[in-house]
């Protein structure tokens, strides 16, 4: 039976994080890189696709109101809620999924610090999604991969060929990613990501395959790259 067209779709923008490693007073996703805040040029990349119905946006304690205000000036109409998370990113996702309104098709989950996601990723993941019931976007490992065995010395070297950098956005059937994140809040279980907590139910993760622009900014170094190319854009 052909299963009905993916039209509905989800988007958890995960800003929760009050990182301050950059050395500033403000988190990362808040810091302007080219005309907009970072995390406004991510929620930007969703509000664009059709099939995007409704963004859930996460923030630290005391920013949803600046936030929600920063979101209408930038014309962000699909915002549905701003709300604060929690202390890891594992619980602002959990929040924000509990948020969601309707029965979308897939719901994808995306860093806010990640604002180079292109049209191309998204669309790709949300349809693996929706085929697979979950799917990641990820790129090949460059350089060579070694585990550690006593610490400061090498134990063993990872296969590269099958070594894959993983990346966001993350898409899943809703029903999967809510089994999976109250699996992992039962058992008390954090994860690096929400696909993690997917595969510990035994379900297959598909990988797209995505770009290495799509980095997280994550130090100084990674900002002024950020607003090189977004100032290029302009
Ligand atoms: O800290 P890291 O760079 O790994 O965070 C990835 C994303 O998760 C960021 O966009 C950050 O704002 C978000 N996050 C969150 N809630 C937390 C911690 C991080 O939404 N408690």
């Amino acid at each position: 039976m052909a299963r009905a067209a993916l039209r509905n779709a989800a988007v958890i923008i995960a800003a929760g994080g009050t990182g301050r490693r950059l050395g500033r007073s403000v988190p990362k996703q808040f810091l302007k890189a080219g005309a907009h805040p970072i995390l406004v040029t991510a929620v930007r990349a969703f509000e664009q696709i059709r099939i995007v119905r409704q963004i859930v946006v996460v923030v630290p304690r005391g920013y949803a109101e600046s936030t929600h205000r920063l979101l209408s000036r930038a014309s962000c109409t699909k915002i549905s809620a701003v709300i604060e998370g929690g202390k890891e990113r594992q619980d602002s996702v959990r929040q924000g999924l509990m948020m969601l309104t309707g029965e979308p098709d897939v719901v994808m989950v995306h860093d806010a610090v990640r604002p180079f996601v292109t049209r191309r990723v998204i669309l790709e993941v949300a349809a693996e999604a929706y085929r697979h019931g979950a799917a990641v976007v990820g790129v090949r490992v460059k350089d060579t991969i070694k585990k550690e065995g006593k610490p400061g010395f090498t134990r063993e070297t990872l296969p590269r060929r099958l070594l894959w950098a993983i990346q966001t956005p993350q898409g899943f059937r809703p029903g999967i990613l809510e089994k999976a994140h109250l699996k992992a809040f039962r058992e008390h279980f954090q994860g690096t990501d929400d696909a993690m907590l997917v595969e510990r139910l035994g379900i297959p993760v598909r990988i797209v395959e995505g770009e290495y622009t799509n980095f997280k900014i994550t130090t100084r170094e990674d900002l002024v790259t950020a607003r090189n190319r977004l100032k290029r854009r302009k």
